[in-house]
């Protein structure tokens, strides 16, 4: 494996089981222009999900993959139907729809990558930037359209592009695209497609509005469920620290002071929240990138550029901005707000401690995020240590009363409450680069 992608590898997710661990690319039907683009990546073996679902789509079988992004879905999809299209046409024949920009840009670059010894064309279509670029292409003809559902819209009412020669639809991250509202001009747009195709479908969990789209969208659907992580990775670290709600800010700039971090994700639950708290760490004199949906197209590229090479030390990020990016080598995840989503710690805090490297993830959690916090814990059975900074000078909060040994709250699973006496001592090592 070439070390891009051992630093891309999420080991934990990636465990193949015995009996199929050497099995490799090669045994699953793939064409050799695909399975050249496979080895220029760097995969050896094929993550459970790509196992499961690569021979099905060959197949010829609409999937549902229940799993998240990080376990190699993107792989799982693209593989297969790149396989199946053989050589360049002028009208697309496989639509991916993404729910932001973000993730749409990063999938048709992988896609690009897989389909590299390929003459098959791509382009990705998202709102936020100019309509010139993206006619160009569809002007010279694409094979392949990852796009975000609104500005698809435009292009087809338009008259830029059809959907009609579309054998291939992949329907990613569908939760997502039903919390952001999505889903009225995803029918509208599989309605512009032809009933007679192959659909996948990707969401971490499948409520009913997703389950009636799959009626109403796919035909006799496998579903391969690749267990939604429901624990952390053993390699982060992660605690809650308790605070009155008028104390936040201030914990938070003390954690940043203290910590010696190499690069932090800050989460916040909402766009404002997260302008505010990017206002004040600026103040503070912290590099700050902003992440969230109300951000311009080339503010939102600057701010995962600039994190990524550096430039700046802090992303402070909203869920949905965040979803599913690649972002590696980040040492330390602070959940400014608790998610509303138990799924959603999970994932948050799984943006560090990759890849073998250790990561610690912080949640302040105030009065009112009680039962947000016992949601998590339920969701993870696992009780989370709760824990003080030292030579912090606390106001009072009756939090600090709840983590008291026999009352563990709304907690029922089997794991011990743990409390915490002297504070959270810091791992040594990590430099902070200024
Ligand atoms: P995804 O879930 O598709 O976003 O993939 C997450 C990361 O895993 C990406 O960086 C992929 O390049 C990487 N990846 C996917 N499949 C494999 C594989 N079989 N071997 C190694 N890395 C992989």
């Amino acid at each position: 494996m070439s070390s891009a992608a051992r630093r891309n590898f999420r080991f934990d997710i990636y465990r193949v089981s015995p009996h199929n661990a050497h099995m490799p690319f090669t045994k699953l039907g793939l064409s050799p222009a695909v399975l050249d683009g496979v080895k220029a990546m760097g995969y050896v073996d094929p993550t459970p999900i790509q196992l499961r679902a690569i021979p099905l789509i060959m197949a010829g079988r609409d999937v549902i993959g229940s799993a998240q992004t990080g376990t190699g879905k993107t792989a799982a999809f693209a593989l297969p139907i790149l396989s199946k299209m053989d050589k360049h046409e002028p009208q697309p024949r496989l639509l991916v729809l993404e729910p932001t920009r973000e993730l749409a840009a990063q999938v048709e670059t992988a896609v690009r990558d897989f389909a590299r010894f390929t003459n098959l064309r791509v382009a990705v279509i998202f709102g936020g930037v100019g309509y010139g670029k993206q006619n160009d292409a569809l002007r010279n003809g694409v094979d392949i359209l990852v796009a975000t559902p609104g500005r698809l819209l435009d292009h087809l009412q338009q008259g830029n592009c059809r959907l009609d020669r579309v054998q291939h639809v992949v329907l990613d991250e569908a939760d997502r695209m039903l919390d952001m509202g999505f889903l009225p001009d995803v029918r509208r747009i599989l309605e512009k497609c032809p009933r007679q195709r192959q659909t996948s479908l990707f969401s971490a969990t499948i409520p009913p509005a997703i389950e009636t789209l799959i009626q109403w969208a796919m035909h006799n659907p496998e579903t391969v469920e690749i267990g939604a992580r429901r624990t952390p990775a053993e390699t982060v670290k992660h605690v809650i620290y308790p605070v009155s709600d008028t104390q936040k800010t201030d914990l938070l700039l003390a954690l940043l002071d203290r910590v010696h971090y190499e690069s932090v994700i800050i989460f916040c639950r909402t766009k404002h929240g997260a302008d505010r708290v990017a206002q004040l760490l600026k103040r503070s004199n912290h590099a700050v990138a902003v992440l969230h949906s109300n951000r311009t197209q080339s503010e939102r590229e600057q701010a995962l550029r600039g994190f990524r090479d550096g430039r700046f030390e802090v992303l402070v990020a909203t869920d949905i901005a965040a979803r599913g990016l690649d972002i590696s080598n980040v040492s330390h995840v602070i959940n400014y707000d608790v998610p509303h989503h138990p799924e959603d710690y999970i994932h948050r805090i799984g943006r560090t401690g990759r890849a073998e490297a250790s990561g610690d993830a912080f949640t302040l959690m105030v009065a009112e995020d009680s039962n947000h916090v016992f949601a998590i814990e339920r969701f993870i059975s696992q009780k989370i240590q709760r824990v003080k900074l030292e030579n912090f000078n606390y106001t009072y909060t009756a939090l600090f009363e709840a983590d008291k040994p026999g009352q563990t709250g709304g907690y029922t699973g089997s794991a011990r409450a743990v409390r915490v006496h002297g504070g959270y001592h810091f791992a040594p090592g990590r430099r902070r680069r200024r």
